[in-house]
C-alpha cells in the first residue's frame, strides 16, 4: 500500500528579508504583516518538534528567512540541530538560503540530514520574480549541499505567471540535481504581494504534479504550500498522480489544516502513513 511521508516546518526566523522574491510574504518590500523575529528560542523549537513528533511527522525542517546562511545562523542552526537529534528521531532538514560548502559541512556534522533550497522556477523566468539574487546562486547552493553529503530537497512554486515551457525547463533543472525530495508549492494569492495571479485551478495543478513526477520518477514528491488552497478537502487525486509526502500543520506564514485531520484523510483514502524514513 502506498505510504505518505509527513514532514513539518519550523520557521526559526521570520520576515524582514532584504530580498524581493515576489511570491514571498517574508520580503521586507511587501507589507504582508507577518511577524518579524530573528532567532526563535531553542525551547520553543523543541516544543514544536515534540508536537510534530507526537502527531507522527518523520521530517522536521528548520527554516530561516533571509538570503543566506551566515556564520551566526550556522552556529544557531547547529545548536538547534544537536538538541533536536538528541531528543527525536527526525529526518532533519535545514532551509537557510544560499550557502557555501564550509557552513553546510558544519550543519551536517551537527546532525542535519537534508538541505532544502528551491530553484523556484525556470532560469529564464526567475528574473521576473526576483531581482536581488540569481537563479545560478540557487543552483550553486544545491550543488554545494550535495557535494558535502547532505541529501537534497529541491523544488519550487507554480502559479506565479510562468508558462508551461518554464515549468518544463524548471523540472529539467531540478532533475539534473537528482534530489531526494522535491516540494511542489502552488502560489497562495496575497493582495500585498506583486504577483496578481488567482489560485491555480485544480485541473492545471494536477497536470503540474504529473509533470513533476514525469521528470522526477525516483524523487519523493512533496505537496507543500497551496495544498489546502487549491485542492480543498478533495485531495485524493494528488496522491494518485504522484505525491508521496505532505507538509502538515501549516507553512511558513499560512495556516494549514489540523495534522490529525490530514492523517485521517490520508487513511480514509486508503493510504498508509510512513513510519520509517526511507
Ligand atoms: S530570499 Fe527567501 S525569505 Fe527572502 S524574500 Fe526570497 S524566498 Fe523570501
Amino acid at each position: 500500500m502506498k505510504e505518505i511521508f509527513l514532514c513539518s516546518i519550523c520557521n526559526v526566523s521570520n520576515g524582514g528579508c532584504k530580498e524581493d522574491c515576489a511570491y514571498c510574504t517574508q520580503s521586507h518590500k511587501y507589507k504582508t504583516g507577518v511577524k518579524i523575529y530573528k532567532e526563535k528560542p531553542l525551547e520553543e523549537i523543541m516544543k514544536e518538534a515534540k508536537y510534530f513528533a507526537d502527531v507522527g511527522a518523520l521530517g522536521f525542517c528548520l527554516v530561516t528567512s533571509g538570503r543566506s546562511l551566515t556564520s551566526q545562523k550556522t552556529e544557531y542552526i547547529s545548536r538547534a540541530a544537536k538538541m533536536i537529534k538528541k531528543e527525536f528521531d527526525f529526518h532533519l532538514i535545514a532551509c537557510c538560503g544560499s550557502a557555501d560548502k564550509e557552513s553546510l559541512k558544519e550543519l551536517k556534522s551537527a546532525g542535519v540530514d537534508s538541505y532544502n533550497h528551491n530553484l523556484e522556477t525556470s532560469k529564464d523566468f526567475f528574473p521576473k520574480i526576483c531581482t536581488t539574487h540569481t537563479w545560478d546562486e540557487r543552483y550553486k547552493t544545491c550543488e554545494n549541499a550535495a557535494s558535502v553529503g547532505l541529501m537534497l530537497c529541491v523544488g519550487g512554486i507554480m502559479g506565479i505567471g510562468e508558462s508551461w515551457k518554464d515549468r518544463e525547463e524548471f523540472y529539467k533543472a531540478v532533475s539534473s540535481l537528482n534530489p531526494f525530495t522535491s516540494p511542489v508549492n502552488f502560489y497562495i494569492p496575497n493582495t500585498a504581494l506583486p504577483i496578481k495571479e488567482d489560485v491555480m485551478g485544480r485541473t492545471e495543478a494536477i497536470e503540474c504534479i504529473k509533470l513533476a513526477k514525469s521528470y522526477l520518477p525516483n524523487t519523493r514528491l512533496m505537496m507543500a504550500g497551496g495544498r489546502e488552497t487549491v485542492f480543498g478537502s478533495n485531495q485524493k487525486e494528488i496522491f494518485e498522480v504522484g505525491i508521496d509526502a505532505i507538509i502538515i500543520g501549516g507553512y511558513l506564514n499560512a495556516q494549514g489544516d489540523e495534522p490529525t485531520s490530514d492523517i485521517d484523510m490520508i487513511r480514509k483514502y486508503g493510504f498508509d502513513i510512513s513510519v520509517v524514513c526511507h
